[in-house]
């Protein structure tokens, strides 16, 4: 999108309002600019020239979620994700606190680097997870860094050991493989997923699907893009469309629904022949398993247990791809399944968002974490790992670690007679 572009695309909103009461920041402080519409006629101001990028401004765009919520709801259609990425991308930084800009950056070379990816499922990466975990951060530069915040966050099973790498084929059982799908792994499988890329490769291998995990695929580039940095989101691209490129599937699913989100606007993103064809490939995993027939002889156990389900943003107001979870989840006998309310707002968490806002970060966690808790659930599902991360420490803060935070997939899987 360039300027005139960018002028196009906010010239589309009428101002009608309707955005406004889905939108967590408009709701949780009742100003006009911290609204979808007051933000977009805050960046058509500057694309026009009539104001410049004063922090005032960029801190406006700067506090939005990127939760979409305005775009499902906009009558007009007006692509507000890409309206507030362009903008970031030439503007957004200069008006972003030095030690917020610190705390994401440091946030996605930790996540986003090659170095934790390769280091899926060592020793190593266990080690570096225990140490996370036992860092004192209540003080000093842990809680100014949000460490606490991230330790708390992390699943048990991040310290536990698993099977060794990922990469590679896994042939359906029994021999009967109908079908191959092509697994995204994402950047954060090595240490917050790991268990959930072992489900759901092993669920699809069960439901008669061979899994491919190709190499030389990379972190999405969503917590780039949505800082500002335009580059390093498309190199990540360029790497992740090489890496699919070859493979002989025509779906890529993703288990993170905050990567499936961002792959699957590779296209508008990052306009090219190539790009959409990638898009067109992406599938939710929910949305995948929804239209895979399952055997007919496949068997669940018995889980008499409440779970609650948590349907990220990314997945309710991109993907729309939210009602499938609990359907699928309905297949284990005896398990009482809770969908939170569809007008359920931003957990917070979004991206980097919870260490650079904490405040707010924490007062919708807050809110989400209420509606929760109402359906006295054993199991808390959600489909993205930084949702999953930002919800499990705020039980744990709440004293309620007893209610395990997980990927709705690990639940089928643990289900999965031998
Ligand atoms: S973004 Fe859409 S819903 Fe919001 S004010 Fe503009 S036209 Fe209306
Ligand atoms: S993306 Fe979310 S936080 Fe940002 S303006 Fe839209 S509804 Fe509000």
């Amino acid at each position: 999108m360039n300027r005139s572009d960018l002028i196009a695309a906010t010239d589309l909103c009428v101002k009608c309002g309707l955005c406004l009461p889905h939108c967590p920041t408009y709701v949780e402080t009742r100003d006009e600019n911290e609204s979808p519409r007051g933000r977009i006629s805050l960046i058509q101001g500057w694309a026009t020239g009539a104001l410049g990028a004063a922090p005032e401004l960029t801190r406006h765009v700067d506090n939005c979620l990127l939760c979409r919520a305005c775009e499902a709801a906009c009558p007009a259609y007006v692509p507000y994700g890409g309206i507030v990425d362009r903008f970031r991308q030439e503007a957004g930084a200069a008006g972003k606190p030095l030690a917020a800009r610190l705390k994401s950056g440091i946030l996605r070379k930790v996540l986003t680097g090659p170095s934790l990816s390769r280091l899926a499922g060592s020793s190593l990466a266990r080690r570096a997870a225990v140490a996370i975990k036992n860092l004192n951060g209540t003080k000093g530069l842990g809680r100014g860094f949000g460490i606490a915040e991230l330790a708390a966050g992390l699943p048990e099973t991040s310290v536990r050991p698993i099977k060794k790498g990922w990469t590679g084929f896994h042939p359906a059982e029994n021999g009967r493989g109908i079908r191959e799908v092509l697994l995204f792994q994402g950047c954060t499988a090595a240490l917050l997923d790991s268990e959930t890329m072992t489900s759901a490769i092993r669920l699809m291998n069960r439901l008669e699907i061979g899994v491919r995990v190709p190499e030389g695929q990379t972190c999405c580039g969503a917590l780039h893009l949505h800082a500002g940095e335009g580059g390093a989101a498309s190199e990540r691209m360029a790497r992740n469309l090489a890496a699919f490129e070859s493979a002989n599937s025509d779906v890529i699913a993703s288990f993170a629904s905050g990567c499936a989100a961002m792959l699957r606007d590779y296209g508008e993103a990052f306009p090219s022949a190539e790009a959409k064809q990638f898009s067109e490939r992406i599938r939710d995993i929910g949305q995948f398993l929804a239209e895979t027939p399952w055997p007919k002889d496949l068997k669940l156990r018995s889980l008499p247990a409440t779970v609650c389900v948590h349907s990220p943003c990314s997945l309710k107001n991109v993907l729309r791809a939210d009602r499938h979870a609990p359907a699928l989840l309905r297949r284990i006998p005896d398990l009482k399944v809770v969908a939170l309310p569809a007008q359920t707002h931003c957990c917070g968490a979004a991206g980097s968002y919870l260490l650079e806002h904490p405040q707010m970060a924490q007062k919708l966690r807050d809110d989400v974490l209420e509606r929760i808790l109402a359906s006295k659930p054993d199991y808390l599902v959600t489909s993205n790992p930084g949702c999953a991360m930002h919800l499990r420490a705020g039980l744990k803060q709440r004293g309620r670690e007893g209610i395990e935070v997980v990927h709705w997939v690990t639940l089928l899987a643990r289900s999965l007679t031998e």
